[in-house]
């Protein structure tokens, strides 16, 4: 079902392309061996480059350069053998050489594909245009001094990937969908943390509307939005806002805008510079990057596997639904943890407890996967257990939970707890034939017809046994005495 806005002319079409700013995971910045680490003290991590002192030049770093190659790879897309750093000039307090060295027609990266799943289970090609290096800049704070600025500059010079889309998002639940699949990815690859409230993957969002068929209109951008929630909702508010214009004679005009998360909306920032206003011109203190293309190969070749690859593989080999294997394969840790679960066992049933019972012990403690609250190997003994008929599934929940509360081992919980699941058909008859007698006038009913009360008396034996019977032997025994 595609989506549309419905507005008093009829329907419009939603046109997105994605910006996404992606810092590079590297220890030192792009041109200089600055420390790149978050929170440190405010221009502790600067070096004479990064502060653009007179006559020192940039020396691009080996190894920012491979992350970007590999992050290529992995969109699927065609790495340039030859590329160029250029100049971006602007003026900004925050930026002191004047100057953003960034690549402008000739990108490290071309054109590459990300897969997007949707909630209907369909799923879209999303193309990338390129994959560019450039300099982040510094920062400037406003609310620390009531009549000054302050400049940090510990940002200035990291590495940031720039990855263009195409404009071939058509929803906000698209541009959610690519991001989160873009976030993934990098993830994988090592090459970005995806970190959103750190900045380490920021936004810019490109809208336009358009009725169906006809060739694109006016876009702005809404600049540096810093979550995926907040892209959807300013691709939203910025739609409306145009087809309102449009609807009322007016005419979009290209520019920058903000949005405001509080109110919901987005608003002017600065009316759209061209390519032109930068002056872009090649960095003559850096010559043409140029690869080796044995060494992308070998990069290549050591990718790990992506996400789309794995997830095609647990529908393979562990008969797992598209859903739970997204699922379970958004994060690397995540998957790696279920393959410790899976690994032996039914795969399907692992797939139900870890984005089950799992998922939900970790939104319960706030514990992360890679510090989780239960380990694969515990959960796993866990499945053994019902497995081999030592406790039921109904009693398994519950050591589970004393997993999650006490860190002890399952088969220690249900040792102390007395939980082994009673298989001795004596005590089972026993327990049947007692609730049968105390709710005669139910059985009476049953035996009329009343089918639906068997489920009553399954649940008053179990309560009976302290939820410790074997269900089958309880329904088995019932059965044959309720038919008596
Ligand atoms: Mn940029």
């Amino acid at each position: 079902m595609s989506y549309t806005i419905q507005g008093r002319t009829g329907d419009w079409e939603l046109v997105v392309g994605l910006e996404v700013h992606a810092q590079v995971i590297s220890k030192a910045k792009l041109f200089s061996g600055a420390a790149t680490a978050f929170g440190a003290d405010p221009n502790s991590q600067v070096s004479y480059v990064d502060a653009a002192f007179p006559g020192m030049l940039p020396v691009v770093n080996r190894f920012c350069v491979e992350q970007a190659v590999r992050t290529g790879l992995g969109l699927a897309a065609h790495i340039n053998p030859v590329s160029r750093f250029d100049r971006k000039n602007y003026f900004y307090a925050d930026l002191p050489q004047g100057y953003q060295i960034s690549q402008f027609d000739h990108p490290i990266v071309g054109t590459g594909t990300i897969e997007i799943e949707l909630a209907d289970g369909s799923t879209r090609q999303i193309g990338v245009t390129r994959l560019h290096l450039e300099q982040d800049a510094g920062k400037s704070i406003h609310d620390q001094h009531p009549t000054k600025s302050l400049i940090d500059l510990n940002r200035a010079g990291v590495a940031l990937m720039e990855i263009v889309s195409e404009p071939d998002i058509r929803s906000p639940e698209e541009a959610g969908a690519y991001l989160r699949k873009l976030r993934s990815i990098l993830r994988y690859l090592g090459t970005c943390d995806g970190n959103m409230e750190e900045g380490s993957m920021r936004a810019d969002v490109n809208v336009s509307v358009r009725k169906h068929g006809e060739p694109y209109r006016t876009r702005c951008e809404v600049k540096n939005v810093n979550s995926v929630r907040f892209v959807m909702q300013a691709i939203e508010a910025e739609a409306m806002r145009q087809v309102e214009i449009w609807e009322s004679g007016g005419t979009v005009e290209q520019e920058t805008r903000l949005f405001d998360p509080g109110r919901g909306e987005t608003r002017s920032m600065r009316s759209k510079e061209d390519a032109h206003d930068y002056r872009y011109f090649p960095d003559p203190d850096l010559p043409p990057l140029v690869l080796d293309e044995a060494w992308i190969e070998t990069l290549r070749a050591n990718l790990p596997e992506l996400p789309d690859a794995k997830k095609a593989r647990f529908m393979r080999e562990y008969g797992l639904s598209p859903y739970d294997a997204g699922v379970l394969v958004a994060e690397q840790a995540t998957a790696q943890f279920y393959e410790t679960v899976a690994r032996g066992r039914d795969a399907k049933i692992a797939a139900n407890w870890v984005t089950g019972d799992f998922f939900a012990a970790l939104n319960r403690t706030g514990r992360s996967i890679e510090d989780p609250p239960v380990t694969a190997t515990a959960l796993g003994q866990l499945l053994d257990l019902m497995a081999d008929g030592t406790i039921n599934g109904r009693i398994a929940k519950d050591v589970f939970e004393a997993m999650v509360d006490t860190g002890k081992a399952p088969a220690a919980i249900v040792e102390e707890k007395g939980l082994r699941q009673v298989t001795d058909t004596g005590a089972i008859e026993a327990a049947v034939d007692a609730i049968l007698a105390a709710n005669a006038g139910k059985v009476a009913e049953y035996r009329g017809g009343k089918d639906k009360l068997f489920g009553f008396f399954v649940g008053q034996t179990m309560k009976a046994m302290a939820g410790k019977g074997n269900p089958a032997l309880i329904n088995e025994t019932l059965k044959r005495k309720l038919a008596g």
